[in-house]
């Protein structure tokens, strides 16, 4: 019986799981570590949130981004974004030092039991456990538009399908959506030989701001401050006061969480889009069917402009909805148990325990109810301190199993500099 089962071996569950450790839990961790970086971000992006705002969380802040870079001979800097690839190893990395051995197993279900939580495997082995953390990510969440959803998926994919985007060098491919995701996938496929297009629903393109220097005069500061969900007070409160956010009202917190950072491009983007990717604005899609070669998109519009086009294979870079009744990994007489918000989110106490005893949420599903922060690399620091603690409480203030034994590469105690590489 362990005190803690996670589920999800990314930044939040990895972070979680060495938090928990540290506390002396039973803890095991579960999942393909760093699976959405590795297996489904195409090679050739780059994170969007800064190196100091991309760590993934210890309790003594050892495995830190620039520590691991510097093992690596790099130096991570303010304003120079680091490659997904490098992220990726990092967790790894972060993994292998910081973390209790990752069964690397998926769990196809969590059902609740007397004693706590019953948690299938992907090869069917049962684990029990008393207390369970979701940190699934933004995977199980995938958003395709309707009008795409009866394509063959050689006609349509969602961007977080391709980790790699050589199969559509030479050939015609439509984008949808105007965020990250979306132009910086237009720009990689425009400099590899596609012909690429953007579709986006709004009217404009938002692109962010190169951040100001780190070290800028105080009032500089004090007007304009520096957060890890970019500058400005309003960033600031999410990236720092995820338990304040909390306290706002549901309709509030739900809005904030849906609309606030929306979707912009990187300041080092914009020129590679700009130059190379044609870009149509105003236009929805409302209807696609297979035609020879490939699709035929019709799009609602605002220009008046022809409103279809026909492209070879359709990218929808149009992100995830974390509500629960799409967390089908749950039993559904767990999932039925569970209070939901009227955003289909879930209802979390103030240590991201959901209403049933036990069940602790962590990540993109977790944003409606302590803010924006819950979508970035950056709230998991939060979220592993205040989780585990909440486990803890669960508990009994004290964990009651023995932790087990460390293997070869659990070295909580080393420094980074002795660490494995
Ligand atoms: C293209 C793109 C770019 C992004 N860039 C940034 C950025 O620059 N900065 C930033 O802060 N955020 C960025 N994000 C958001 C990023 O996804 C999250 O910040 C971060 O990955 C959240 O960590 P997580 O642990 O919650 O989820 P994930 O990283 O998605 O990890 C979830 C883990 O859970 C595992 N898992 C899922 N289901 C199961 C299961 N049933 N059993 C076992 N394991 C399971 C997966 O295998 C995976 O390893 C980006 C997202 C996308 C799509």
């Amino acid at each position: 019986m362990y005190d803690l089962l996670v589920v999800g071996a990314g930044p939040y569950g990895l972070s979680i799981a060495s938090h928990a450790a540290a506390a002396g839990l039973n803890v095991r961790v579960l999942g393909r570590p760093m699976a959405s970086w590795r297996d489904h971000m195409p090679a050739g992006m780059f994170l969007k949130s800064e190196p100091w705002a991309s760590n993934l969380t210890d309790p003594q802040g050892r495995w830190r981004l620039d520590a691991y870079c510097a093992t690596q001979g790099m130096t991570a800097r303010h304003a120079e974004p680091i490659p997904v690839a490098t992220f990726a190893a990092y967790g790894l990395w972060f993994a292998r030092n910081a973390v209790p051995p990752v069964d690397e197993r998926m769990v196809s279900r969590v059902a609740a039991h007397p004693a706590g939580f019953e948690v299938v495997t992907e090869d069917g082995e049962v684990l029990h456990s008393r207390t369970v953390a979701l940190a699934v990510g933004v995977m199980p969440f995938v958003e395709m538009p309707s009008a795409l959803r009866g394509l063959q998926p050689a006609l349509a994919s969602h961007s977080s399908h391709h980790s790699d985007l050589d199969r559509f060098r030479g050939r015609d491919v439509t984008v949808i959506g105007g965020g990250q995701a979306a132009l910086e996938t237009a720009a990689l496929l425009a400099e590899q030989g596609t012909r690429v297009r953007v579709l986006a629903r709004a009217d404009r393109l938002c692109w962010n701001d190169v951040p100001p220097l780190w070290e800028r005069p105080w009032w500089e500061s004090a007007r304009l401050p520096h957060s890890g969900l970019g500058c400005g007070w309003r960033n600031w409160f999410y990236a720092e006061r995820p338990d304040l956010f909390r306290r706002l009202p549901e309709s509030v917190r739900a809005r904030v969480a849906s609309t606030a950072l929306g979707p912009a491009g990187a300041w080092w983007v914009r020129g590679r889009v700009e130059r190379t990717v044609e870009v149509l604005l105003g236009r929805e899609v409302a209807a696609a069917r297979a035609v020879p070669g490939g699709v035929r998109l019709e799009m609602a519009g605002r220009t008046g402009e022809p409103l279809s086009l026909e492209t070879e294979h359709v990218i929808a870079a149009t992100g995830f909805r974390a509500t629960l009744d799409r967390l089908g990994l749950l039993s559904a007489e767990l999932r039925g148990d569970l209070a939901v918000a009227a955003d289909g989110s879930a209802a979390l106490g103030r240590n991201f325990e959901s209403s049933h005893p036990g069940l602790f949420l962590a990540g993109l599903l977790t944003a409606s109810a302590f803010g924006p922060a819950m979508r970035f690399v950056h709230g998991a620091t939060f979220t592993a301190t205040t989780l585990v603690r909440g486990v803890r409480h669960r508990l009994g203030g004290t964990p009651l199993a023995v932790t087990p034994p460390p293997r070869v590469g659990w070295r909580p105690a080393e420094t980074p500099s002795q660490a494995r590489c």
